[in-house]
């Protein structure tokens, strides 16, 4: 077995949530210190990462547990914490309302993956409040210019990389999920890829003329999926679309087969900061498409996040499965 330079391995038992053979999964991509003896603060998780062990920043402000499957769930504006140490953020502009339950939506998704597959999606969390810390968004938005906020976002990133480094070497291939939830009226999930509503309102022949798809967060999947018949704009409105098959289950969304676009006026987010960070914009390894969930029936009762964690868990398995050749069973 062959490993690059600066990655450890550790065997250990399979305790609680481990699966499989990648229960020993250790690595250290960032080669940040790795605890011990020396008095430098981690600036990333550190080794030895251990699938379904979480880790969080030194400060507790993030978490990451590390996965097997080649899915990265980032829950960034679903946190509670609100520490009198930080001050609110009040720069101008800046948006400091929660998305309700993003984050007990993450963990239901995390857990029904495994449940259906025995591989566990990597998830990161923003545990803190977004009146405090917006972890989608550049450095100065996003600490709303607390100092003591920098470590903690770069930690953030460098979850979020190390996630990718693992999917990397075990997969060479996977899909960063950005949850969130909206307030918009129409009651539609919103498929963030970085085209925004005047892009996906031109024709399919339009959107391959003009190579929309290479400004998309799943630039290189559009190139690169397994699916053939996927390739382009099928990716985001076709019959295996991610969109399309969670309209199928029962929650709208757009883009899909059954709604191509957001009409002229009607509000819809194309994906922000993670989406375009971690995505394949720049032909990363992965692929990142931001889910927006309205509240009334997907987020606001134990039973609609549960019913809508099985459909986006379904869907995600099938998408994984038609693009990157990812199937697993228990
Ligand atoms: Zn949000």
């Amino acid at each position: 077995m062959v490993r690059g330079r600066g990655w450890r391995v550790v065997f250990m038992a399979c305790t609680v949530s481990c699966s499989g053979a990648s229960s020993s999964d250790v690595t250290n991509p960032l080669g940040n210190p790795g605890g011990g003896s020396g008095a430098t603060v981690p600036t990333g998780p550190v080794a030895p990462l251990i699938v379904g062990v979480m880790q969080a920043d030194p400060l507790g402000y993030l978490e990451y547990t590390p996965g097997d499957a080649p899915l990265v769930i980032i829950a960034p504006h679903g946190g509670t914490l609100r520490p009198a140490s930080l001050a609110d953020r009040t720069c101008t502009g800046c948006e400091t309302a929660n998305d309700l339950e993003t984050q007990a939506l993450a963990r239901l998704v995390v857990d029904r993956l495994h449940a259906a597959t025995g591989a566990r999606p990597h998830l990161v969390v923003n545990r803190l409040h977004r009146v405090k810390f917006d972890a989608n968004r550049d450095v100065g938005e996003a600490t709303g210019g607390t100092s003591a906020l920098q470590a903690p976002w770069v930690w953030l990133h460098a979850a979020v990389d190390s996630a990718e480094a693992v999917v990397q070497r075990q997969h060479g291939r996977g899909l960063v999920i950005d949850l969130h939830g909206h307030a918009h009226t129409i009651a539609r999930l919103e498929l963030g890829y970085l085209l925004d509503g005047a892009v996906l309102r031109g024709t399919d022949s339009v959107l391959t003329t003009t190579a929309a798809l290479d400004r998309s967060s799943v630039a290189r999947l559009a190139r690169d999926t397994r699916s053939g018949a996927d390739r382009g704009v099928a990716l985001l409105r076709g019959p295996r679309s991610l969109g399309t098959l969670l309209a199928s289950g029962g929650f709208a969304a757009v883009p899909s087969a059954q709604d191509p676009a957001p009409r002229v006026e009607e509000p819809f987010f194309e994906g922000g900061y993670n989406t375009r960070r971690h995505g394949s914009l720049s032909g990363g390894i992965l692929d990142a498409i931001q889910i927006e969930a309205p509240n009334v029936g997907v987020r606001d009762t134990e039973a609609n996040r549960a019913r809508f964690a099985d459909v986006l868990t379904r869907s995600l398995r099938s998408f994984l499965a038609t693009q990157y050749g990812w199937e697993r069973a228990p």
